[in-house]
């Protein structure tokens, strides 16, 4: 009898824990149909259908090139800024009216509107932004300025009496709010939801650079 073979699979940590579970689509490309890495490929936004869907590295770059110009399936960067200098403090929770401490932000250019959506003890709760909420809120954030529409998004959180801010990719977003929506309970997530969470800023805290460090890459 021969032994059984076991395949190693890489270590389940940092975003790959976010997206892996998340994600029962085939592991191919869904432009081109070639096979990728199921834990660790690109995503394009689909404008239309308001969907994300996976792709192949060549058909990533591809449309990494001509999605700027406004086609239906846009590539999701893969950059992670911070702003140590923010600015944004408690008030940007009133403003917003957001009741837990964790949201996101991003700009639907189709639509033309400003969505914000967040974890809730309801699921994954999504509102509208009136454009003179956002810019008293984000405005004045250098961030703000530097989001691409439809594919990436502001990432906030509330630690203690801090606000972290990030910008992020879209598609971690998703996957934030689908593992959320397994582990949330109550208003403050309950403590399962509250130490993924953390584990997951960590991660991006380590990957996320200024905007000058991202310019002089
Ligand atoms: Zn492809
Ligand atoms: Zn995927």
């Amino acid at each position: 009898m021969s032994t059984p073979h076991t395949r190693t699979s890489p270590p389940a940590s940092g975003l790959r824990r976010f997206t892996a579970p998340r994600m029962s689509r085939p592991e191919v490309c869904e432009l081109c149909g070639a096979p990728i890495d199921d834990g660790n490929h690109r995503h394009m936004v689909d404008t239309e259908n308001r969907a994300l869907a996976c792709a192949c590295t060549p058909c990533a770059m591809l449309f990494e090139q001509s999605g700027a110009g406004g086609g239906r399936f846009r590539t999701v960067p893969d950059r992670y800024l911070t702003d140590p200098d923010h600015g944004l403090d408690q008030g940007v929770w009133e403003l917003l009216q957001i009741p837990v401490s964790v949201a996101f932000f991003f700009r639907n250019a189709s639509l033309d509107r400003l969505v914000a959506l967040y974890p809730s003890p309801a699921g994954a709760t999504e509102s509208e932004l009136d454009p003179s909420t956002w810019q008293s809120a984000l405005g004045n954030s250098r961030l703000a300025e530097l989001l691409e529409p439809d594919v990436e998004a502001l990432l906030l959180r509330r630690v203690e009496d801090r606000t972290e801010c990030y910008l992020v990719p879209v598609d971690i977003c998703y996957e934030l709010v689908g593992r959320m929506r397994m582990l949330w309970q109550g208003f403050d997530g309950g403590a399962e939801a509250r130490a993924d969470l953390t584990a997951f800023f960590d991660h991006i805290a380590q990957r996320a650079v200024t905007p000058e460090e991202a310019r002089r890459r």
